[in-house]
């Protein structure tokens, strides 16, 4: 039978979880899902171009290889139906209750259990569960972020947010602002520049772009992984090694750092023949800093006739568009691909641990848990892509398969000698550890980035190579736990 476990979220994590534990034969879980459906993220995500930036052959689940992916990186439409054949496969849907928000989680210590409280999302209504175990799975990218700009709400027009597109809004021959060049804004802004009678794309800082080597795969590759799957094991090994040899040691300062910006020098002096339109485009920080944008389309799009990359500051929104500090640009539709509120882990919950510690007040400097797992007097609660567990250069869903694997391993030891609750002093060890890592990484290096919170403490990244990762938390060490039996 095993522990009580409440998952919460039905992305990546939330159902690698549940189907760790259905495999291990413990049968006693209740996924909860604010959403309508599984998917997480690529439900979420449904703006045109939407797709993943690391192949789906590495970005999908190494229990669960898929021979049928139609290219090296597919779309947002093909990876949600991956988690959805996921999710069937696994028999998982009658576990997770959907349109059910998880409103509080607090530990009873006399039961030594977390009452978990949750909403039905369209009613309004909370019920009250006691489970042994939470896993929080709610992500790092959940919570759109709008940006606070005067005026936004007397536009005129349809504003969405990326994440929250708008299908019923046809933009075609029409003038739309798009606000924002990070790595969703790079995806869409080539479909709608297409579609659009003009774009103005609004650009704060200018991101470092790497070309994204795409390609689909044609029906004798698929038989290939198909038929002989030692294939797909091969070529996901590669794609892992390539992104930890190359793309990590130059995050950390090693000896590709100039292989890469000479690599995105290259791309935009191959694509913008505009010397103008470059120098608005080129960074002036170092590499990696901001989360590099993977793609070969967005140059070209900035190129076209009916687009400008405007650089003037944004004062206003107004009825008619945007105002900035040179004038008024007219929009009749405006996208806002500003990103998430990405440091503020497991908002809005409120999460009560012992003696009714409440999480965010725990976590008032900045986010932070043991191996990004686990946080003292928090006893049974674990978080999948928790604080520290972001990665700038290697698939999340490695990340997540690293923590579902010692969460599973944390199992017996809990159900032995009762609720298990990570030791202060091993936090601090921890935190020294990560603190030196960090220094040696580029994102400490001056620039604004969602990595960072407004502190400028980065708590969102992994700043140790993902091999470092997995041997960290292959299972777990007992001596860094306190037990209640
Ligand atoms: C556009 C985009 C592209 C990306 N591309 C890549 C990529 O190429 N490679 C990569 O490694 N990563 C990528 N990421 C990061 C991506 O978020 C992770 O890879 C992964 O999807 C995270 O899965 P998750 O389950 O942890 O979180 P999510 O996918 O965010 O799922 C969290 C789930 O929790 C639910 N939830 C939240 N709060 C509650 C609550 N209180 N109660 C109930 N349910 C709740 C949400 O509704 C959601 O379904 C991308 C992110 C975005 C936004």
């Amino acid at each position: 039978m095993g522990p009580t476990v409440a998952i919460i979220g039905a992305g990546f994590g939330g159902l690698c979880m549940a189907i760790q534990l259905h495999r291990a034969g413990i049968g006693s879980f209740t996924v909860f899902e604010k959403g309508d459906d599984v998917g997480g993220t690529w439900r979420d995500n449904t703006y045109p171009g939407a797709g993943c930036d690391i192949p789906s052959h590495l970005y999908s689940f190494s229990f669960e290889r898929y021979s049928s992916w139609t290219r090296r990186y597919p779309g947002q439409p093909e990876i949600l139906g991956y988690l959805e054949e996921c999710a069937d496969k696994y028999g998982l849907r009658s576990r997770i209750r959907l349109n059910t928000e998880v409103v509080s989680a607090a530990y009873d210590e006399t039961l030594g259990r977390w009452r978990v409280r949750a909403a039905d999302v369209a009613e309004g209504r909370e019920s009250e569960e006691l489970f042994d175990v939470v896993v929080s799975a709610v992500g790092q990218l959940n919570r759109p972020h709008l940006p606070e700009i005067p005026g936004m709400s007397s536009f005129a027009g349809p504003s969405f947010h990326s994440a929250r597109w708008d299908h019923s809004q046809d933009l075609t021959g029409r003038r739309v602002a798009v606000i924002g060049t990070g790595s969703s804004a790079a995806q869409l802004i080539p479909p709608v520049a297409e579609a659009a009678g003009h774009l103005d794309v609004f650009q704060r800082t200018p991101n470092w772009v790497i070309p994204k080597p795409d390609a689909a795969f044609n029906r004798a590759a698929r038989a290939v992984f198909h038929h002989l799957p030692f294939t797909q094991r091969v070529y996901r090994e590669w794609i892992y090694r390539y992104a930890e040899g190359t793309l990590y040691r130059a995050l950390a300062g090693g000896w590709s750092t100039g292989l890469l910006r000479k690599r995105a020098l290259d791309h935009l002096h191959a694509q913008v023949p505009d010397p103008e339109l470059r120098a608005k485009l080129t960074p002036d920080y170092p590499i990696g800093c901001k989360r590099v944008v993977i793609d070969s389309a967005f140059y070209p799009a900035l190129t076209r006739q009916n687009v400008d990359v405007v650089t003037d500051r944004i004062v206003r929104i107004v009825p008619e568009g945007v105002e900035t500090e040179t004038g008024i640009r007219e929009a009749d539709a405006i996208v806002y691909a500003t990103g998430f509120l990405t440091t503020e882990f497991l908002v809005p919950m409120e999460i009560a641990g012992r003696q009714g510690r409440r999480l965010h007040d725990e976590w008032k400097d900045g986010a932070e848990a043991y191996l990004g797992i686990a946080v003292p007097n928090f006893p049974n609660l674990f978080l999948l892509y928790g604080p520290n567990t972001n990665l700038g250069h290697n698939s999340i869903v490695f990340m997540i398969e690293c923590q579902v694997r010692y969460i599973m391993g944390c199992l017996p030891h809990l159900t032995e000698r009762g609720p298990m609750e990570v030791r202060p002093e091993a936090m601090d060890t921890w935190r020294r550890a990560l603190d030196r890592a960090m220094d040696h990484m580029v994102w400490q290096a001056g620039c604004a980035s969602w990595y960072k919170n407004a502190a400028g403490r980065v708590t969102n990244n992994w700043p140790g190579s993902t091999p470092l990762y997995r041997r960290l938390t292959r299972e777990p060490r007992p001596s860094a736990f306190r037990f209640a039996r």
